[in-house]
Protein backbone atom coordinates (compact mmCIF):
# COMPACT_ATOMS: atom_id res chain seq x y z
CA UNK A 1 0.00 0.00 0.00
CA UNK A 2 1.20 3.35 -1.30
CA UNK A 3 2.56 5.67 1.91
CA UNK A 4 1.01 8.71 2.14
CA UNK A 5 3.93 11.84 2.77
CA UNK A 6 2.70 13.18 6.07
CA UNK A 7 3.94 16.44 6.66
CA UNK A 8 5.15 17.28 9.55
CA UNK A 9 7.47 20.50 11.95
CA UNK A 10 10.93 20.06 11.25
CA UNK A 11 14.18 22.16 12.90
CA UNK A 12 14.99 25.17 10.55
CA UNK A 13 18.30 26.04 9.76
CA UNK A 14 19.88 28.73 11.85
CA UNK A 15 20.95 31.68 9.24
CA UNK A 16 24.52 32.18 10.26
CA UNK A 17 27.23 29.15 11.82
CA UNK A 18 26.91 28.84 15.74
CA UNK A 19 29.77 30.85 16.39
CA UNK A 20 28.37 33.43 14.72
CA UNK A 21 27.03 35.15 17.29
CA UNK A 22 30.01 35.39 20.10
CA UNK A 23 30.98 36.64 22.27
CA UNK A 24 27.43 37.44 22.99
CA UNK A 25 26.42 33.96 22.50
CA UNK A 26 28.75 31.35 23.03
CA UNK A 27 28.85 28.70 20.05
CA UNK A 28 28.69 25.89 22.56
CA UNK A 29 25.38 27.33 24.30
CA UNK A 30 23.75 28.10 20.64
CA UNK A 31 24.68 24.74 18.86
CA UNK A 32 22.89 22.89 22.74
CA UNK A 33 20.08 25.55 22.51
CA UNK A 34 19.41 24.66 18.54
CA UNK A 35 19.83 21.20 18.14
CA UNK A 36 18.92 20.07 21.85
CA UNK A 37 16.08 22.13 22.97
CA UNK A 38 14.40 23.70 19.98
CA UNK A 39 14.41 20.22 18.49
CA UNK A 40 13.20 18.98 21.47
CA UNK A 41 10.02 20.80 20.50
CA UNK A 42 10.06 19.94 16.96
CA UNK A 43 10.00 16.19 18.32
CA UNK A 44 7.39 16.74 21.10
CA UNK A 45 4.67 18.44 18.49
CA UNK A 46 4.76 15.62 16.09
CA UNK A 47 4.82 12.66 18.56
CA UNK A 48 1.47 14.74 19.23
CA UNK A 49 0.28 14.64 15.97
CA UNK A 50 1.33 11.26 15.38
CA UNK A 51 -0.74 10.09 18.38
CA UNK A 52 -3.86 12.04 17.48
CA UNK A 53 -3.31 10.32 14.03
CA UNK A 54 -2.84 6.63 15.38
CA UNK A 55 -5.52 7.00 18.04
CA UNK A 56 -8.83 8.48 15.41
CA UNK A 57 -7.36 5.41 13.21
CA UNK A 58 -7.95 3.10 15.72
CA UNK A 59 -10.93 4.70 17.01
CA UNK A 60 -9.02 5.09 21.17
CA UNK A 61 -9.61 7.96 23.08
CA UNK A 62 -7.00 10.42 24.64
CA UNK A 63 -7.11 12.74 27.34
CA UNK A 64 -7.24 15.26 24.76
CA UNK A 65 -7.06 18.15 27.58
CA UNK A 66 -3.46 16.86 28.56
CA UNK A 67 -2.77 16.89 24.29
CA UNK A 68 -4.14 20.15 24.02
CA UNK A 69 -1.55 21.49 26.60
CA UNK A 70 1.01 19.94 25.33
CA UNK A 71 1.00 20.58 21.81
CA UNK A 72 0.15 24.20 22.49
CA UNK A 73 3.41 24.47 24.72
CA UNK A 74 5.73 22.27 21.95
CA UNK A 75 4.42 24.41 18.99
CA UNK A 76 5.17 27.59 21.01
CA UNK A 77 8.52 26.72 21.59
CA UNK A 78 8.90 25.56 17.76
CA UNK A 79 7.69 28.72 16.71
CA UNK A 80 9.49 30.99 19.41
CA UNK A 81 12.74 29.94 18.52
CA UNK A 82 11.82 29.59 15.19
CA UNK A 83 10.93 33.63 15.34
CA UNK A 84 14.34 34.39 17.46
CA UNK A 85 17.14 32.47 15.63
CA UNK A 86 15.65 34.94 13.00
CA UNK A 87 15.93 38.18 14.76
CA UNK A 88 19.11 37.67 15.79
CA UNK A 89 21.95 38.20 13.71
CA UNK A 90 25.93 38.92 13.72
CA UNK A 91 26.87 41.75 15.75
CA UNK A 92 28.39 44.13 13.02
CA UNK A 93 26.92 41.87 10.25
CA UNK A 94 23.15 42.83 10.60
CA UNK A 95 22.83 42.90 14.15
CA UNK A 96 22.70 45.71 16.46
CA UNK A 97 22.94 49.30 16.21
CA UNK A 98 19.37 50.87 16.42
CA UNK A 99 15.95 50.19 14.92
CA UNK A 100 15.72 50.97 11.00
CA UNK A 101 12.83 52.04 8.78
CA UNK A 102 9.20 51.94 9.73
CA UNK A 103 9.92 50.15 12.52
CA UNK A 104 12.10 52.81 13.66
CA UNK A 105 9.67 55.44 13.29
CA UNK A 106 6.91 53.53 15.28
CA UNK A 107 9.49 52.63 18.00
CA UNK A 108 9.62 56.37 18.57
CA UNK A 109 6.32 57.07 17.39
CA UNK A 110 4.85 55.07 20.43
CA UNK A 111 8.04 55.00 23.02
CA UNK A 112 9.45 58.64 22.17
CA UNK A 113 12.63 57.18 22.35
CA UNK A 114 14.67 53.64 21.74
CA UNK A 115 15.85 54.30 24.99
CA UNK A 116 12.37 54.07 26.69
CA UNK A 117 11.71 51.12 24.21
CA UNK A 118 14.94 48.77 25.58
CA UNK A 119 14.36 49.90 29.10
CA UNK A 120 10.33 48.81 28.49
CA UNK A 121 11.74 45.65 26.70
CA UNK A 122 14.59 45.03 29.50
CA UNK A 123 12.13 44.82 32.29
CA UNK A 124 9.59 42.81 30.69
CA UNK A 125 12.25 40.49 29.94
CA UNK A 126 14.17 40.43 33.19
CA UNK A 127 10.95 39.90 35.20
CA UNK A 128 9.61 37.03 33.33
CA UNK A 129 9.09 34.73 36.20
CA UNK A 130 10.45 31.25 35.56
CA UNK A 131 10.76 30.64 32.04
CA UNK A 132 9.89 32.40 29.40
CA UNK A 133 10.07 34.99 26.66
CA UNK A 134 10.08 38.92 26.01
CA UNK A 135 7.66 39.09 22.84
CA UNK A 136 7.34 42.35 20.35
CA UNK A 137 3.90 42.46 19.14
CA UNK A 138 2.10 44.81 16.85
CA UNK A 139 -1.49 45.54 17.26
CA UNK A 140 -3.30 46.52 13.96
CA UNK A 141 -6.45 47.67 15.72
CA UNK A 142 -4.76 50.51 17.78
CA UNK A 143 -1.35 51.00 15.37
CA UNK A 144 0.91 50.20 18.24
CA UNK A 145 3.46 47.97 19.43
CA UNK A 146 3.53 46.50 22.63
CA UNK A 147 6.09 44.59 24.94
CA UNK A 148 4.51 40.86 25.56
CA UNK A 149 5.67 38.48 28.51
CA UNK A 150 5.46 34.94 27.29
CA UNK A 151 5.24 32.88 30.55
CA UNK A 152 6.76 28.82 29.05
CA UNK A 153 6.23 29.27 25.57
CA UNK A 154 2.28 30.05 25.57
CA UNK A 155 0.88 31.51 28.57
CA UNK A 156 0.00 35.05 29.24
CA UNK A 157 -0.30 35.38 25.00
CA UNK A 158 -2.81 37.02 23.02
CA UNK A 159 -3.89 35.01 19.76
CA UNK A 160 -3.50 36.74 16.36
CA UNK A 161 -1.27 39.47 17.42
CA UNK A 162 2.17 39.51 15.00
CA UNK A 163 5.19 38.82 16.99
CA UNK A 164 7.94 40.81 15.72
CA UNK A 165 10.96 40.02 17.68
CA UNK A 166 11.36 37.77 20.20
CA UNK A 167 14.13 37.17 23.36
CA UNK A 168 13.98 33.84 25.17
CA UNK A 169 14.56 33.82 28.68
CA UNK A 170 14.77 30.78 29.64
CA UNK A 171 17.59 29.69 31.85
CA UNK A 172 18.72 27.13 28.96
CA UNK A 173 19.22 30.15 26.43
CA UNK A 174 21.98 32.09 29.18
CA UNK A 175 23.15 30.19 31.75
CA UNK A 176 26.04 28.53 30.21
CA UNK A 177 27.55 31.83 29.38
CA UNK A 178 25.96 34.30 32.59
CA UNK A 179 25.55 31.72 34.76
CA UNK A 180 22.17 33.50 36.71
CA UNK A 181 23.05 37.18 35.64
CA UNK A 182 19.65 37.19 33.38
CA UNK A 183 19.99 41.01 33.21
CA UNK A 184 23.60 40.69 31.58
CA UNK A 185 22.06 38.10 28.80
CA UNK A 186 19.40 40.48 28.48
CA UNK A 187 22.27 43.92 28.23
CA UNK A 188 24.40 41.24 25.48
CA UNK A 189 21.22 40.63 23.51
CA UNK A 190 21.13 44.33 22.02
CA UNK A 191 24.18 43.56 20.12
CA UNK A 192 22.79 41.02 17.98
CA UNK A 193 19.45 42.10 17.33
CA UNK A 194 18.56 41.95 13.37
CA UNK A 195 16.69 45.54 13.28
CA UNK A 196 16.63 44.89 9.53
CA UNK A 197 14.55 41.22 10.04
CA UNK A 198 12.18 42.84 12.48
CA UNK A 199 11.64 45.86 10.45
CA UNK A 200 10.50 43.85 7.33
CA UNK A 201 7.90 41.87 9.84
CA UNK A 202 6.69 45.05 11.05
CA UNK A 203 6.44 46.69 7.26
CA UNK A 204 4.66 43.17 5.97
CA UNK A 205 1.86 43.60 9.25
CA UNK A 206 1.17 47.18 9.23
MN1 LIG B 1 15.02 28.27 24.23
Amino acid sequence: MATVAQKSYTLPALPYGYDALQPYISEELLRIHHTKHHQAYVNGANTILDKLEKARRESTDLDMKAIAKELSFNLGGHELHSIFWQNMAPAGRGGGGQPVGKFADAVRKDYLSFDRFKKEFTQVAVSTEGSGWAAVCYCSDTQKLGVMQIEKHNVNFPPRFPVLMVLDVWEHAYYLDYKNDRAKFVEAFWNIVNWGKVNQWFEAHM
